[in-house]
């Protein structure tokens, strides 16, 4: 029996109703392939203020002040297809050392991992990746018809470079190239630099490895480095990178790609091209903000160790995450404590299969890790408090 896109829309659309929430754009926008996993409905907008918002690893702080009057500088070139653009590209390239030839500019870095996916993956090739992990390179792979190969976490929840090698070049014909989220996204744990090096000397010679550092700014682990100097070295790697996380612009969508010259070429025709005037400017201005930039990773790291100490004293295992969000053992199925939390105006993250007895949540503001940890005690019993993991 056929069911048709309007009965089925309809469903949806009536239980988001009973979620009272303001529109279903969250479920169809962006261009979110079908079969993709839904975003969390998003609150009505006279309702929007009134939540704590730890469901996407955002800035809750917002842009600084130089980053706005940057932004608000470039209103005039509103109404302008060409205008002045802060040399975005060119002041990216400095920032890394490499050369703009060597510079994608995308609208946010989920840009670059669709562009990838679509360059490297057409006519069926495969990603290779882990799961959990941000899974937008899946789905991307699925909307052009193919599939990815995911294997699972290894110990402590850790990115496994050994079978990552070894399937890479068991099924190398079949793979178009290779994902690797560090630091990851669910669990927050970072892939040491020796063990990039391990992978990108494992996998087979002119295989693309998709490094997606999202989180990079929030790292303190000694032994984590970018992947940045691989490119310099003219490896088959290409580093995607995002104004959403650090700089606080994920509403102004701008991120990039980093990879060789030919690489660069090969995506281009893929990409939109089109960046609004203002986060451009925003952009450059964050760029430049070393300072602003470390004092939101200090606030985050504080607050993110803070609910941590306070969910391990309380007896729930949080794994040692590097970025502004976290993992909690909740040892039930997420998907109806999502609604527990909603009903208590915190919004924390989605279901992680196959990690579903896990919640991700996002770092926001002292008041409301408050109100998250509150929240917290009301829904799960006191256990005995377990014994601090070290941070790597
Ligand atoms: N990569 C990772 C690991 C993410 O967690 C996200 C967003 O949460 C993105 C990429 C995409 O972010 P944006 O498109 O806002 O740059």
């Amino acid at each position: 029996m056929s069911v048709s896109r309007r009965h089925f829309v309809g469903g949806i659309a009536a239980a988001i109703g009973a979620l009272k929430v303001g529109s279903d754009v969250e479920l169809f926008a962006q261009n979110r392939p079908a079969g993709a996993a839904p975003r969390m409905a998003t609150p009505a907008p006279d309702d929007w203020d009134g939540y704590a918002h730890l469901s996407s690893n955002e800035n809750c702080w917002g842009p600084p002040e130089n980053v706005m009057k940057a932004m608000n500088g470039a209103w005039k070139y509103s109404n302008r297809y060409g205008y002045p653009d802060g040399n975005i590209v060119e002041e990216i390239a400095k920032h890394h050392g490499v050369r703009p030839e060597n510079i994608l500019l995308t609208a946010g870095s989920g840009e670059v991992l669709d562009v990838v996916a679509t360059t490297y993956l057409l006519g069926g090739k495969k990603v290779l990746g882990v799961e959990p992990t941000y899974s937008t390179v899946y789905q991307h792979a699925t909307s052009i018809k193919t599939t990815a190969i995911k294997l699972p976490l290894g110990k402590d929840y850790r990115q496994d470079m050994n079978a990552m090698i070894k399937a890479a070049n068991t099924r190398a014909s079949e793979i178009g190239f290779v994902y690797l989220c560090n630091p990851n996204n669910p669990t927050g744990i970072h892939v040491s630099s020796a063990e990039v090096k391990q992978l990108l000397d494992g996998v087979p010679k002119g295989m693309p490895v998709l490094i997606d550092e999202a989180y990079h700014h929030f790292v303190d682990a000694h032994d984590y480095a970018t992947s940045v100097p691989y490119v310099i070295e003219g490896r088959p790697v290409i580093i995607a990178r995002t104004f959403s996380k650090i700089a606080a612009l994920a509403g102004m969508r701008c991120g990039y790609a980093i990879a060789p010259k030919e690489m660069i070429d090969q995506m281009r025709p893929y990409s939109m091209g089109s960046i609004n005037a203002l986060v451009k400017w925003g952009a450059v201005a964050s760029l430049k903000d070393a300072q602003g930039q470390a004092k939101i990773k200090k606030m985050v790291v504080d607050l993110r160790e803070k609910t941590s100490a306070e969910l391990r004293g309380y007896g729930y295992e949080v794994l040692p995450s590097q970025t502004n969000f976290f993992m909690v053992s909740i040892g039930r199925e997420i998907q109806p404590v999502i609604e527990e939390f909603r009903q208590r105006k915190v919004l924390v993250g989605r279901p992680f299969p196959p990690m579903t007895t896990h919640m991700r949540v996002s770092v926001g503001t002292a008041d409301e890790m408050d109100r998250f940890t509150k929240a917290f005690k009301d829904i799960f019993p006191a256990k005995a408090a377990v014994r601090t993991t070290a941070v790597a």
